[in-house]
């Protein structure tokens, strides 16, 4: 740091402000969460400064040989961890991984069936500016309207109706376990690939909290940050027969060369993740989760689909007469980061929409336990259901500021 300090101080001002921000309040993003020091020290390392275009082994650059111990382990933990057949760890991020694999398995105006976003999809799941959406005829399922649960009579008829060349599985706001058995039975069905976007719940996928989409799936995409708990990335898993085809897709099919010091922080989170500290991890995650949904729930703020099986709830706020973006700017002032979000059948506007997305990975990570959570719950009730009290913000800010004190960040423990 004291390089940078001296260097670029209007940066180091920015980062300096940044770790402060992430010490001192509650990160409730569902896809948020912090790496520990070991993954931190990999990503920011040397090996930032090395070109390794190609593959282990195979590489259009002299003095790979480091960097290909590197990238080995990297694949052998990644298989190991999940069980899969084969693993590219190079894709830069979630939605490079899932480009890759479109690429791999489909042709340009293939029919691929993906959860709606405006019902808990993501972006590369078919939306129609992204990439997915322009190339590709995604056709969205969604969830049932009474119990928010996905709709598998819904996605049966689809499928038989579209005879997609691919179903895509998988969301960025589902708060329930998804039983990825009965997406491989329809895709069997019609005859489909499929592929699974774990990104969120990768983590839980590890720890045995979430059944895993390996051994059903075609092909398994995720990013390795969120529950995962890793640096900033992507990770494809497939069977054996789908690696040539991936590997060409990502490189040189839609990237250059690898970020190798991504990579190495990669493989320490992998081995991390297959430690019983993060299956321990994994649990308190889901536990935490059904403490603060069963808290808000008890206050008078209904959930979608009634309660979470993950890491994740969805809160209906228009239940206090608010809309999901006062919601956020409000818990903000309080000193808890959530994100605003659509839930199922949502009548306002994505800008503004009826809900928040609300998540315990990080708090976990902090080693948060169910009495936190029960407070935490709290605090977020007390907030929304007085919006414009800024006094009663401020003084749950402070108090929130206390209990931080008592939970460090893992970069923080390392520097104590
Ligand atoms: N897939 C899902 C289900 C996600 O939730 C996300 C990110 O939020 C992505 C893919 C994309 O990941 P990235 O932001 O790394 O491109």
């Amino acid at each position: 740091m004291n390089f940078l300090q001296s260097q670029d101080p209007e940066i180091w001002k920015a980062m300096e402000a940044e770790a402060t921000r992430q010490q001192d309040g509650l990160e409730m993003i569902a896809s948020e969460n912090y790496t520990s020091p070991a993954v931190m020290e990999a990503a920011g390392s040397v090996l930032t400064n090395k070109y390794a275009e190609g593959y282990p082994g195979r590489r259009y650059y002299g003095g790979c040989e480091h960097v290909d111990v590197v990238e080995t382990l990297a694949i052998e933990r990644a298989k190991q961890l999940f069980g899969a057949e084969a693993a590219n760890v190079q894709p830069h991020s979630g939605s490079q991984a899932n480009t890759a694999v479109y690429l791999a398995a489909l042709e340009v105006g293939d029919t691929v069936l993906g959860l709606d976003l405006a019902q808990g999809g993501h972006l590369t799941h078919g939306m129609k500016l992204n990439i997915s959406g322009r190339l590709y005829n995604f056709q969205s399922y969604g969830v049932d309207a009474k119990n928010h649960r996905l709709d598998f009579d819904q996605i049966a008829k689809l499928a038989r109706e579209q005879k997609p060349k691919m179903i895509v599985a998988g969301a960025s706001a589902y708060p329930r376990e998804i039983p990825h058995d009965r997406f491989a039975e329809i895709a069997e069905e019609v005859g489909a690939k499929l592929m699974v976007d774990m990104a969120h719940y990768a983590g839980l996928v590890a720890s045995g909290q979430h059944n895993s989409p390996v051994p059903y799936a075609d092909y398994v995409t995720t990013t390795t940050h969120k529950t995962l708990r890793g640096p900033r990335s992507g990770l494809i898993l497939c069977k054996q027969e789908h690696l040539k085809l991936v590997n060409r897709n990502v490189f040189p099919g839609t990237q250059g060369g690898p970020l190798m010091h991504v990579i190495a922080g990669k493989a320490v989170c992998f081995a991390e993740a297959m430690t019983d500290d993060f299956k321990a991890y994994g649990k308190a995650v889901v536990e935490n989760a059904k403490v603060l949904a069963d808290t808000l729930m008890q206050a008078g703020l209904p959930l979608v689909s009634g309660g979470t099986d993950n890491h994740l709830m969805l809160v209906d706020v228009t239940a206090v007469d608010l809309g999901g973006k006062k919601a956020e700017a409000v818990l903000d002032q309080c000193g808890i980061t959530v994100n605003m979000n659509m839930i199922p059948f949502d009548t306002r506007k994505p800008m503004d929409p009826s809900g928040i997305r609300i998540g315990t990975p990080a708090l976990t990570t902090r080693g948060m336990g169910s009495d936190e959570m029960k407070r935490v719950g709290a605090w977020i009730y007390q907030g929304l259901s007085n919006p414009d009290d800024t006094s009663l913000h401020e003084s749950i800010r402070n108090e929130i500021r206390e209990l931080c004190k008592s939970f460090p960040v893992p970069a923080e423990r390392q520097l104590a």
